[in-house]
C-alpha cells in the first residue's frame, strides 16, 4: 500500500502548532494540545486546539495552509458567531 501525498490533517496541525508556538491566534494564551492536560473535560472543550479558517469558508476562504490557523474551541466558536 502506498502513502498518498498530501498534507494529512494530523501533520498540517503540527505545522500550525510549532508556527504558533501552542498559542491561540485569536486570543495570543496558550491551547490545549492534549486531552490529558486538561483537568476536566469541560476545560478541554473549551480550551483545546482547533483549526480555524482566517476567511471562513463561506466567505470564500479556500483550506490552504495560508488560510488556516490554530484557535482555543471557545474562541473558534465567538468568532464564528461574530461573522
Ligand atoms: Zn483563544
Amino acid at each position: 500500500m502506498s502513502q498518498p501525498f498530501k498534507v494529512t490533517e494530523g501533520s498540517l496541525f503540527q505545522q500550525l502548532w510549532q508556527t504558533q508556538s501552542g498559542h491561540c491566534a485569536l486570543c495570543s494564551k496558550p491551547m490545549l494540545r492534549n486531552r490529558f492536560e486538561a483537568a476536566h473535560a469541560r476545560v478541554w472543550a473549551k480550551q483545546r486546539a482547533t483549526v480555524d479558517h482566517i476567511t471562513p469558508r463561506s466567505k470564500g476562504g479556500s483550506d490552504a495552509p495560508e488560510n488556516l490557523q490554530l484557535a482555543h474551541a471557545r474562541c473558534n466558536k465567538i468568532k464564528g458567531n461574530q461573522v
